[in-house]
């Protein structure tokens, strides 16, 4: 059936032509806005476009334009159905790419064969070259101009998006700010009513005052580090991570960040393996505490996703200019496709209705932060983040493996200057 795409925004004059046209057997497809009609227009892939030039986004003649120089459209016959306002419309319809030009209101009885005859071929023409060139002329200057007006519209929209986002990430970091002080206090008052001697029973005795007293001071380290986690990505996002740069021993964050490591929650069956390489590792440029952060991340997630009586490897190389670390589990692995993702905010894997919030336990949730805040960091020392897995199956294991790459710098020249 020949089916005709009629680009209109009044949907009394869209019932109209559709009701005239299917009764003499045509398919009537309609698109009310300009940008929706290049997409219908793609997908449905129409013998002949009636377009309304009076239209919303782009309007009729942009459309005309557009449509011609598109793959398997271009050869579509394209007329241009309006009221005729004022004296050249029907040039500059046709200077825009459309075949012919069609008067508003329609001729009831003779628009079914004015269509037929566009469709077989009818084509109108701009009178004079002369003619042509002027209204070209004029329609290209008109295009720059809207052009400008909707760059202007771009410029000014930026800038308030830009002003919502810094008004929401001062936000973000003023509310962590404000939440971690008095968390701080708590963690404090903690550790002092743990020190003390007369609290009676042991962190291990179930139900003592120790133990209970153990269990708040591990809440508010949770606490503490998600809001840690949440200013984190928020000073990332607004560009606004510092880096205090000195030279970093790699392998001693490493052994620091798996001594700190196991002090969260019950231990876990599992093999660390250090290469021998990682010692001989030539110090790089950074920000200890940060990159603390970056591994620790790395490897609680090694850790959570490697069931018990699993390895976890961590090594490294210099390569070029830059020091190689990576992390390799035996665990659960990552599907293919979401390998780029996992790096994004909030994102996480598993079905958060299972959500099991832990550092260390096995398949324990986050809140989708810390490979966002690792990659942050990662990128703040222009560095490079990647993994790479073999897919996820809890059977069989496939695992995965995190590779760091971080730029060697003048570390060691500053190093000598310091000794
Ligand atoms: P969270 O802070 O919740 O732990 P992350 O940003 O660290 O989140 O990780 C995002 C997701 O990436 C996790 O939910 C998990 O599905 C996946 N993931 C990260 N590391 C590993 C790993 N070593 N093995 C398997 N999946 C992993």
């Amino acid at each position: 059936m020949t089916k005709i795409l009629y680009v209109e925004d009044t949907p009394a004059s869209q019932r109209l032509v559709q009701r005239v046209l299917t009764a003499e057997g045509f398919e009537v497809v309609v698109a009310d806005d300009g940008i929706s009609a290049i997409e219908v227009a793609r997908r449905e892939r129409p013998d002949l476009v009636l377009m309304d030039i009076n239209i919303g986004g782009l309007d009729g003649y942009e459309v005309s334009t557009r449509l011609k120089t598109l793959p398997g459209l271009k050869d579509v016959p394209i007329v241009a159905v309006t009221a005729a306002t004022m004296v050249g419309d029907r040039e500059r319809a046709l200077v825009a790419g459309c075949n012919g030009y069609i008067s508003k209101p329609i001729d009831v009885d003779r628009f079914p064969n004015q269509v037929r005859a566009y469709l077989t071929g009818m084509e109108e023409k701009v009178g004079s070259a002369e003619e042509k060139a002027e209204y070209l002329l004029e329609y290209n200057q008109r295009l720059v101009a809207r052009l400008e007006e909707k760059l202007h519209e771009l410029e000014k929209a930026n800038e308030e998006l830009q002003r919502v986002e810094k008004m929401k990430s001062d936000f973000v970091i003023l509310a962590g700010h404000e939440l971690r002080t008095p968390l701080t206090v708590v963690y404090g008052y903690l550790q002092i009513l743990q020190a003390n001697p007369n609290i009676p029973g042991s962190a291990d005795d179930a139900g003592s005052p120790k133990q209970l007293l153990k269990k708040i001071s591990e809440g508010v380290e949770r606490l503490s580090q998600v809001i840690q986690d949440i200013l984190n990505v928020s000073l990332i996002d607004a560009n606004r991570l510092d880096l205090a740069a000195e030279p970093v021993f790699i392998n001693s964050v490493v052994q620091s960040v798996l001594h700190n490591l196991r002090s969260f929650g019950p231990p876990r069956q599992l093999i660390f393996e250090i290469g021998p390489s990682l010692r001989k590792l030539p110090v790089v440029e950074g920000d200890p505490r940060r990159l603390h952060q970056a591994l620790w991340n790395m490897l609680s997630n090694a850790i959570k996703y490697t069931p018990n009586n699993g390895t976890i490897t961590i090594d490294g190389e210099v390569l070029e200019d830059t020091v190689h670390i990576w992390v390799k589990d035996t665990g659960v692995g990552i599907p293919p496709e979401e390998l780029a993702r996992i790096f994004e905010r909030f994102y996480v894997l598993e079905d958060v209705t299972f959500h099991r919030s832990s550092k260390t336990a096995f398949k324990g949730g986050g809140l989708g932060l810390g490979l966002a805040v690792t990659k942050g960091i990662i990128d703040a020392h222009g560095g490079n983040i990647w993994a790479e897995s073999n897919g996820h199956n809890e059977i069989d294991l496939p695992g995965s493996t995190f590779h760091i790459l971080l730029p060697i710098g003048d570390a060691l020249k500053n190093l000598g200057k310091r000794t």
